[in-house]
């Protein structure tokens, strides 16, 4: 039996080894710890272990866990309810799943009420599958345009999930994010959007992803399943 530790430590060396083959530098890759499947136990053995950052996708589940871990840093990664906003904003450091302009206005809303910039990164469907989400590329300018007039966002980067295919697909998925980014960040874009975070990378796949550029993999059950097959 591993423990959470080790299964994270395996994921810390996994991606050292794919910064090196890629000439990057691994302290520039973070690793968010998903912790959606399991209970405020877990994270508390996780917390406890030194990992700080963990990913939720539900609003309710995240809830009790930032309550008992508030010093941790809570990353949101699901699909975003309209009405579930005004539990995310503030409560989660970074949003990765922003994925439509009413959400992005509503989002912008919230965080002026709370008087706070928000961090986001905006979803891109890369791969163009129909189960998808995220704002198709060719829709990307005209949403960064939006971002940038709502000072109480700040822009970080860009997120996006691969499709369960074979490697050269999910590669030329991760390459076209950091495509698509490198060429929106030519752009000159209000201060509140940066653009210097490629959110991709998930058990399957994260070590392409780190090879390809991401500076922040979403590791769930590489790291919380007992018998889940490490790469
Ligand atoms: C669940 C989830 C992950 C983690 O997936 P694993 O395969 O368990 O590593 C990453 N990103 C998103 C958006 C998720 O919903």
């Amino acid at each position: 039996m591993s423990s959470v530790k080790e299964r994270y430590d395996h994921v810390v060396n996994e991606v050292a080894l794919a910064a090196q083959r890629a000439n990057r530098n691994p302290s520039d890759v973070r690793i968010v710890a998903v912790s959606k499947t399991v209970g405020v136990d877990v994270v508390g053995e996780a917390f406890a272990s030194g990992i700080t950052d963990f990913g939720e996708n539900r609003s309710e589940v995240m809830a009790p866990k930032v309550a008992a871990f508030p010093e941790a840093n809570w990353h949101f990664i699901g699909n975003i309810q309209a009405r579930k906003v005004r539990d995310i904003v503030g409560v989660s450091c970074l949003i990765h799943s922003v994925d439509r302009l009413h959400i992005v206005e509503r989002i912008a809303h919230q965080a002026e009420v709370l008087g706070m910039s928000q961090d986001i990164l905006l979803e891109v469907n890369v791969s163009g599958e129909e189960s998808k989400s995220g704002f198709k590329p060719d829709e990307l300018p005209a949403a960064l345009e939006t971002c940038s007039k709502l000072p109480s966002l700040h822009v970080c980067g860009l997120m996006t999930m691969a499709p369960q295919a074979d490697e050269q697909v999910v590669r030329a998925t991760f390459r076209g994010l950091r495509e698509l980014r490198d060429r929106q960040r030519e752009h000159d874009w209000a201060g509140n959007v940066e653009l210097n975070e490629l959110s991709m990378g998930m058990s399957g796949d994260y070590p392409i992803a780190v090879e390809e550029g991401a500076t922040i993999v979403r590791v769930g059950r590489s790291i919380f399943k007992e018998d889940f097959a490490n790469l």
